[in-house]
């Protein structure tokens, strides 16, 4: 007996999990998932829960998961990052199987993954979530070497630990820099949250020291709601460079500890580079990015615009206007399931309506958020008009706390879908 995912909000679940799914099948459909993070591992486990007799394997070579969602409040030093990790066990529990390693190989005609271990695994459909890789070089000097002395901490894990080892380390004075590329990037309103929190650690434990954020771009998502935020609690702290006032980083030296803007060459005591990003390198092995390095799908199914049978969720897809975050990954999971679990079935595939809320922490206790809601019904992915929105401007410190629960919240729910 599967137990069911803990929330299942997506109205086609019901009607859907109401369908004879076996009525017009031979056999077992076989389902490989790549990437046990927030899209994988979701849809690794509603598919189980739509239709126990689809076999799903699940290829991740992490033991654990660390979450990047509120990894930004163990930078700023107010949560514990024992509480970013997860495991697989009730994946298991719930009949997947799990397979700890990685995909090195896919063969879309023979459909076929081959694991690191050479173990060759058949499919009848494969859901990739492999999320994202580095585009090391893209900002001069910035490579896997340099990210060890120059942190960019978007990766939960080791680099989260990383940066708030050097900021803990830094002296009080000193200059922190975090780099933001141009979009797109994973979780558009990330950096943003970061620089909000780092300055609540500045302002309480080194309040002479100050925050200068490098954007290539010239405004960003929840501008206005951040930019209150700062002027009302951080503002003798951060500082925010658009690309018009030379914030772009074209350049680093790790060694010497110098970012390099078009006109400028900065010395900050901690720098966070951010690099630009692309869909994770099994991805384009696989022949299902473009010239882009995203993933192109059908806004309808998620298959992948470029090779059939394969479904791309999560930041690896070109899923705009949705963003990519945790909460989009999830959402597109229980689609994919939905869609995959209906073509096993012989049924032709359904429509949905999807959200998205980023939440965002400006101070411990507080958050803002924007919410969009899509749908895919004229097949291509759309904002639905008038749907959706941002936290409202000059609001109290009670709402905001109550933003920062319902973030809280948020959390938890998304990874008991996930991971049990
Ligand atoms: P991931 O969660 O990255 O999972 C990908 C998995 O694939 C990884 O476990 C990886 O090991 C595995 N993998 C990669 N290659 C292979 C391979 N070859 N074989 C097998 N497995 C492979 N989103 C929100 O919604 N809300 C937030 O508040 C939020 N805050 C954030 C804060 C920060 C600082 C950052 C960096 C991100 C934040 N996000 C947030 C974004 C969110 O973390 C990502 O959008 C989300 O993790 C994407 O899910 P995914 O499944 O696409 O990729």
């Amino acid at each position: 007996m599967i137990k069911p995912p803990r929330r299942h909000t997506l109205a086609g679940l019901a009607a859907l999990s109401a369908v004879p799914l076996m009525g017009t099948r031979q056999s077992a459909p076989r389902v490989v998932v790549i990437g046990g993070g927030f899209g994988g591992a979701t849809a690794a486990r509603y598919l189980r829960y739509l239709d126990s007799a689809i076999r799903v394997t699940l290829i991740e070579p992490k033991q654990y998961y660390w979450a990047c969602p509120l990894s930004n409040l163990v930078i700023g030093g107010v949560r514990d990052m024992s509480q970013q990790r997860f495991d697989y066990s009730a994946m298991r529990e719930a009949g997947v199987r799990v397979i700890q390693d990685f995909a090195s190989d896919i063969d879309p005609i023979n459909k076929t993954v081959t694991v690191q271990n050479g173990q060759s695994l058949d499919y009848d459909y494969l859901i990739m979530s492999p999320g994202i890789d580095m585009r090391w070089g893209a900002v001069e000097g910035y490579d896997e070497a340099a990210s060890a002395l120059m942190p960019h901490g978007w990766k939960a894990g080791a680099q989260t630990e990383l940066l708030a080892k050097r900021l803990a380390g830094m002296k009080d004075g000193g200059a922190v820099m975090i780099s933001v590329p141009d979009s797109p990037y994973r979780c558009p309103p990330g950096p943003y949250e970061r620089a909000s929190v780092i300055a609540h650690y500045l302002k309480t434990q080194k309040p002479k020291s100050k925050l200068i954020i490098l954007d290539a771009k010239d405004s960003f998502s929840k501008q206005g709601l951040f930019k209150e935020a700062w002027h009302k609690h951080y503002s003798d702290i951060i500082e925010w460079r658009g690309r018009s006032d030379d914030g772009r980083v074209i350049g680093v030296s790790a060694k010497l500890g110098e970012i390099r803007t078009d006109f400028e060459t900065h010395s900050p005591d901690v720098a966070n580079i951010i690099p630009p990003q692309k869909a994770a390198e099994i991805a384009a092995r696989a022949g299902l990015t473009d010239a882009s390095g995203w993933c192109p799908i059908n806004a309808v199914t998620f298959e992948s615009g470029l090779q059939k049978n394969i479904y791309v969720i999560g930041d690896a897809a070109i899923a705009n206007p949705m963003p990519k975050s945790a909460f989009s990954a999830g959402h597109q999971g229980k689609v994919v399931a939905i869609q995959i679990a209906r073509a096993a079935a012989g049924l032709p595939p359904q429509t949905s309506v999807l959200t998205n809320t980023c939440y965002s922490y400006v101070t411990p206790n507080g958050a803002v958020s924007i919410t969009g809601v899509y749908d895919n019904k004229s097949g291509v992915l759309s904002a639905v008009p008038g749907a959706g929105g941002t936290s409202p401007l000059g609001a109290s410190d009670d709402e905001r706390g109550y933003e920062a629960a319902q973030a809280l919240t948020w959390f938890n729910n998304a990874v008991t879908e996930a991971f049990g």
